[in-house]
């Protein structure tokens, strides 16, 4: 535990964690992992079974590049004027989602009669 993997090497773990060994048909394990050489695009790593030491050798694993995260990323389909009215507002992320969840649950089955009528909801 505590060990630190890159976002590459954690995917591949994940990835050979629900395979089974053939021979001993036991889970790899992060231990059955080994980082041998890590590029931009590629990683290299060889796999042992930490259960019947079994050797499967080397794996060269191409990655995708990690997409650059933006701050200014405007939403498909807005217009000037939905940036100019809503891009002073911080994104929406899990925990908001919840609360929103919750909130409408709690609200009973007849939630909708809420919400503003469709003329209404055009002013907003
Ligand atoms: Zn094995």
């Amino acid at each position: 535990m505590g060990e630190f993997f890159s976002p590459a090497m954690s995917a591949i773990i994940n990835y050979f964690k629900q395979k089974k060994c053939n021979y001993c048909n036991e889970n790899f394990e992060s231990n059955s992992i080994k980082l041998l050489k890590q590029e931009t695009k590629v990683v290299v790593v060889q796999i042992t079974c930490s259960f019947c030491h079994h050797a499967y050798g080397t794996a060269v694993v191409a990655m995708n590049s990690e997409p650059i995260p933006s701050e200014n990323v405007i939403p498909i389909g807005w217009s000037k004027k939905d940036v100019k009215r809503l891009s002073k507002f911080k994104a929406i992320n899990e925990d908001d989602v919840l609360t929103a969840h919750r909130f409408i649950k709690d609200l009973g089955h007849d939630w909708i009669k809420y919400l503003p009528t469709t003329n209404k909801r055009k002013s907003i």
